[in-house]
């Protein structure tokens, strides 16, 4: 096969970001599916988390016609 790993301990790169545990081949920098799959979801939700429940002023043209106020 061609394995680009030219060393067979671990992976380099330091431990899984998400449990701290040594990373394994195939999931680095993770250790496992489940921590890059967290990872994932942390990156897809949590980092990117939209402000939602809060479309109060957005800049949406009313069609009633309210004009922007300078107070
Ligand atoms: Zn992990």
């Amino acid at each position: 096969m061609t394995s680009p790993s030219n060393d067979n301990q671990g992976v380099k790169g330091g431990p899984c970001p998400i449990c701290k545990e040594p990373a394994a081949a195939g999931y680095a920098p993770f250790c496992s599916k489940r921590c890059a799959d967290v990872d994932l979801h942390r990156w897809l939700t949590g980092g990117y988390a939209i402000p939602a429940a809060e479309d109060d002023s957005d800049g949406v043209s009313d069609p009633d016609g309210e004009p922007p106020q300078d107070s």
